[in-house]
């Protein structure tokens, strides 16, 4: 079993469309699509949006739907100039923007006893990169800071690329890396670019957020074919 997890509905749509059958299970206030596409068993969902939403779902398609590996599709804004609106990117490893105990001396983004940064799997990633060269686009990787919290201001842009070297911002990945981390399960982090998280980045996004999820969900499946 292998879950797509998106953050909202228009991350998954695309992925439903194209997936044609599927059977709905609610639990814990979401529903689970699971469907078989090409030979691949999935289980399907968007958390809504936030860390901790996006935590407990890919939980339970873990832990209830049994899936042993997690790709997440979706929209991001970008930190780095070089990534533009419409362009793939994928986590080589994640981190929490919005995590601050600095106060004691800490860095940010660390909790004693987790890790700052959690590490995307690299066979996935790999598959991502082939599927790139098959379909002739370019594929972006980079740190990705989460934080709950949609960045539309060139202070904290700036703030979070500088502390993270982040190459992109948005508000789940970190915490679906904690979880698959946590429980063993190999997963990538992909994202479209939705908006470059400076001032009035809700317009960009506004107006690019579909076609960027679009984008990620056909993505998304060519990487499946291959699973
Ligand atoms: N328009 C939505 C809210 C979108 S929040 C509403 O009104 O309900 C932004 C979503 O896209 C999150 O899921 C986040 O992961 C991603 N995202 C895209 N650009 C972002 C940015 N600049 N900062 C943070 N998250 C961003």
């Amino acid at each position: 079993m292998i879950a797509i997890l998106g953050a909202m509905q228009e991350e998954i749509t695309p992925i439903l469309e194209m997936v044609g059958e599927y059977k709905t299970t609610e639990y814990a206030n979401n529903k689970f699509y699971e469907a078989n596409y090409k030979g691949k068993d999935l289980v399907i969902a968007y958390s809504k949006i936030g860390k901790v939403n996006s935590a407990l779902t890919a939980t339970v398609m873990i832990e209830k739907f049994g899936a042993r590996a997690l790709i997440f599709t979706g929209v991001a804004g970008a930190l780095k100039r070089g990534i533009k609106i419409g362009e793939i990117l994928y986590a080589t490893s994640l981190v929490q923007h919005d995590l601050d105990i600095t106060a004691f001396g800490h860095p940010y983004g660390f909790v004693p006893g987790s890790k700052i940064s959690v590490q995307t799997d690299a066979k996935l990633n790999s598959i991502a990169q082939s599927v790139a060269e098959q379909l002739g686009i370019t594929l972006k990787s980079g740190i990705i800071a989460s934080g709950d919290q949609f960045v539309s201001g060139e202070e904290r842009k700036s703030w979070i690329e500088r502390t993270f070297d982040a190459s992109a911002v948005e508000m789940e990945g970190a915490s679906v890396a904690q979880v698959c981390d946590a429980l063993g399960v190999p997963f990538c982090i992909l994202r479209a670019i939705s908006d470059e998280a400076g001032h009035k980045a809700e317009f960009d996004f506004d107006e690019f957020m579909v076609k960027s999820a679009q984008t990620s969900a056909n993505f998304v499946l060519k990487m499946i074919e291959r699973l």
